[in-house]
């Protein structure tokens, strides 16, 4: 099986290249030139784009016109003006050797979707390694529901997602569930990656289902954690992952 390479672009973004002979497959393009620097002149077979951010696409319009035969697959969404098909929620596309499924995971965005197969799920800002995107267009129940779905995927999954945002959401992880065990394993193999400078990506579903605090909403460690921050237990897993985002979001 092909292994997912991260391209680093930006402060902290990946921009996924999975290969298999002479197929190849670029995924959430945010700048063009890492692309053509690691592709050259060989185009590649599809390019998937996994949410509107220009994190994500402001690379679509120079590989577009550098590239025009090349299919685009995007969620249909006007703040996505370049693709050649758009796809959403059960479709299921045949690029080269490969077979993905397209799966709906709102929360970060309204449109946002990720791909599943090949043994991996590029899955865009939905879920990252020991955390998950920020809520800026969806309900805390509907991102709950999307990690929820994409951690019902077997668990040799690899992990795809798009920032490298491990080191710091390791240290939200492990204040909340300190008596993690697999956790705090998987926090030392973050620290020494990051120390020289590898990637801590892609990540497997197995290792986010023991590790990862947002699908962990009802570790007794968890809800303990937040009753104390909360001054009260949530009132049920949508409570509790809410409160959890939002503890996140103002941790530093
Ligand atoms: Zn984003
Ligand atoms: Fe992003």
């Amino acid at each position: 099986m092909a292994r997912p390479e991260p391209i680093p672009a930006y402060e902290d973004n990946y921009i996924w290249l999975l290969r298999d002979g002479p197929a190849t497959l670029v995924v959430d393009p945010g700048d063009a030139e890492p692309v053509i620097a690691r592709l050259g002149t060989t185009p590649p077979s599809a390019i998937l784009i996994t949410h509107h951010h220009g994190d994500h696409i402001d690379g679509l319009p120079t590989l577009h016109v550098r590239w025009p035969e090349v299919p685009i697959f995007a969620p249909d969404d006007p703040r996505i003006p370049i693709a050649t098909r758009r796809v959403s929620g059960g479709d299921v596309l045949e690029i080269g050797p490969w077979r993905f499924e397209v799966i709906a995971v709102p929360g970060h965005t309204q449109t946002q979707i990720a791909y599943h197969g090949a043994g991996l799920v590029f899955c865009g800002d939905s879920m990252f390694s020991l955390g998950c995107g920020r809520l800026f267009e969806g309900t805390p129940a509907q991102m709950l529901e999307s990690l929820d779905r994409l951690a019902t995927l077997p668990g040799d999954t690899l992990l795809c997602c798009t920032h490298e945002y491990t080191a710091a959401n390791a240290r939200f992880a492990l204040a909340v569930e300190p008596g993690n065990a697999a956790l705090g394993q998987r926090a030392a193999q973050v620290a020494s990656l990051r120390a020289s400078n590898a990637a801590t990506l892609p990540s497997t579903l197995a290792s986010e289902r023991a590790c990862n605090p947002f699908l962990r909403v009802d570790s007794p460690e968890i809800l303990q954690s937040l009753a104390n921050h909360l001054g009260h237990l949530p009132k049920g897993r949508v409570d509790a992952f809410a409160a959890l985002r939002s503890w996140k979001d103002g941790f530093r």
